[in-house]
């Protein structure tokens, strides 16, 4: 089953947030101390400068002023420097580590201890000589020892350790909020996918009137939700249709079963006088039970077989003539007359299905169009796609039916009367072809002025 996606994601961005804190940590570190010791380089170079200047001032010329230069090595061997003041000969004058040297070690050793644990590969103690100068003659020299190259006084240390302190509280800091912030993002990502989850199981049990009532601003998650929403209505819509669709059928049957059935009946039982008229009606009754029949199979036909189009190019213009030609004897019989027109667009059909579509659309026109109307056959040039037109001056559609036109067994006429026309499976054939083909169908209809149906199919790519 793996890990629960809430359960990745709040884990992925504690890790990005661990690793993004701990370098930056690191490196700010690095920095802060590289800076930090440069910085101290340069106050040890003044601080030693300052201490010969200092020195110097304790010569008057001829004698030295031992006491202030006692006062002046003192200060800086608490400092860190271990001042020897010598004379032009060489002679000592003031000399820290004669002074006192138990101080002297200890400075240097705290100084080392300090260091040692700072810089473990670190320094070492040296000495430097300057040459002291009076008016451009020399009167002596400066020893000032220090451990090198850099060292650390104890409110340096305390500073460093302070600076590290508050990195590692901003990073620890930096992580709690991460963990909180990247488990609610976790929560409110994961939430409408659990939920997903659920309201599919649902549908799938078809429950189909749920709806998903998720508000939320990722793009993909709306989509996520309008799509299974769509899904619902979708199916809520097919098992409507199949519904009435079993309904349908059954009326369709029981209406001639029972006519047929009920004057068999009069006429067994010597009510009724089978008469050649009554046989008749029974045999049509039957008839027209056949032909439902024969609808029925064939628009299951067509749907299994729209699988495998033979596909091809075929000139529409010239189709919908050679269609028209079929139709000359039907249109004769009922003086209606027909032109065809149009662009001889070439698109990419099987030429028996399409066929089938003209035959269908043709055929209602002339059943449904009076005496000494009009057809038309048009076709268009669309540009990517070509499309058909069968135009009648037919008694046209109400348009609360155009909607379901395509739908099985749905015929505008409620009533049924069997007089015109078939099952209302005409156009449900021509629908599964063209949407087989990828192309469309469409109705247009002004009731007692006429109907254009419209189908549209992809144009042959070159
Ligand atoms: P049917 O076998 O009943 O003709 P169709 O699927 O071909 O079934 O048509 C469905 C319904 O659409 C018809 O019952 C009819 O009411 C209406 N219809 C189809 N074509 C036309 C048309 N050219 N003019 C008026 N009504 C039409």
């Amino acid at each position: 089953m793996g890990r629960s996606l809430r359960a990745r994601l709040s884990l992925t961005t504690a890790l990005a947030v661990l690793l993004t804190v701990a370098l930056i940590s690191l490196l700010a570190n690095l920095l802060i101390s590289r800076r930090f010791e440069n910085y101290v380089m340069r106050q040890q170079s003044v601080r030693t400068a300052d201490i010969v200047e200092n020195v110097l001032h304790h010569f008057d010329g001829l004698t030295w002023d031992t006491e202030a230069l006692h006062a002046a090595g003192m200060y800086a061997l608490y400092d860190g420097y271990i001042v020897k003041v010598s004379d032009r000969e060489g002679r000592p004058v003031w000399d820290a580590e004669n002074h006192d040297m138990t101080l002297c070690h200890q400075v240097m050793d705290e100084i080392s201890q300090r260091m040692e644990k700072y810089r473990p590969s670190g320094g070492r103690f040296v000495t430097r000589d300057y040459p002291l100068q009076r008016d451009g003659l020399p009167v002596g020299t400066a020893s000032i020892g220090y451990y090198g190259p850099y060292f650390l006084s104890e409110n340096d240390f305390q500073f460093l350790s302070a600076l590290n302190e508050i990195l590692i509280s901003v990073g620890l800091f930096a992580m709690a909020v991460a963990f909180v912030v990247g488990g609610l993002l976790a929560r409110r990502l994961a939430r409408p996918i659990t939920k997903t989850v659920a309201i599919t199981q649902q549908i799938a049990e078809g429950n189909y009137a749920i709806r998903f009532e998720e508000r939320t601003k990722t793009r993909e998650l709306s989509e996520l939700v309008a799509a299974v929403n769509h899904l619902s209505v979708a199916l809520r819509r097919q098992e409507t249709l199949r519904k009435r669709l079993t309904a349908d059928v059954a009326h369709e049957l029981r209406t001639p079963l029972a006519a047929v059935g009920a004057h068999l009946e009069a006429m067994l039982e010597g009510v009724w006088e089978p008469t050649a008229a009554r046989l008749q009606s029974c045999h049509e009754e039957i008839r027209r039970l056949g032909t439902l029949v024969q609808d029925l199979e064939c628009l299951a036909q067509i749907d299994s077989e729209n699988t495998h189009l033979d596909l091809a190019p075929v000139n529409l213009l010239e189709a919908a003539r050679s269609a028209g030609e079929n139709f000359s004897a039907a249109l004769r019989n009922k003086r209606l007359t027909l032109t065809v027109e149009g662009a001889p667009v070439v698109v990419r059909a099987d030429r028996d299905r399409l066929g089938q579509v003209m035959t269908n659309l043709l055929s209602n026109a002339v059943k449904y169009t009076p005496e000494q109307g009009h057809i038309r056959l048009v076709t268009a040039d669309l540009g990517t796609q070509g499309a058909l037109s069968v135009e009648d001056t037919g008694p046209g559609i109400p348009d609360a039916s155009l909607p379901l036109l395509f739908e099985r067994l749905y015929r505008a006429d409620q009533s049924r009367a069997r007089e015109t026309g078939g099952a209302g499976i005409g156009l449900a054939i021509v629908k599964s072809i063209v949407d087989a083909h990828q192309g469309a169908v469409t109705v247009e209809s002004r009731l007692g002025q006429g109907s254009r149906f419209t189908v549209t199919l992809p144009k042959l790519e070159l």
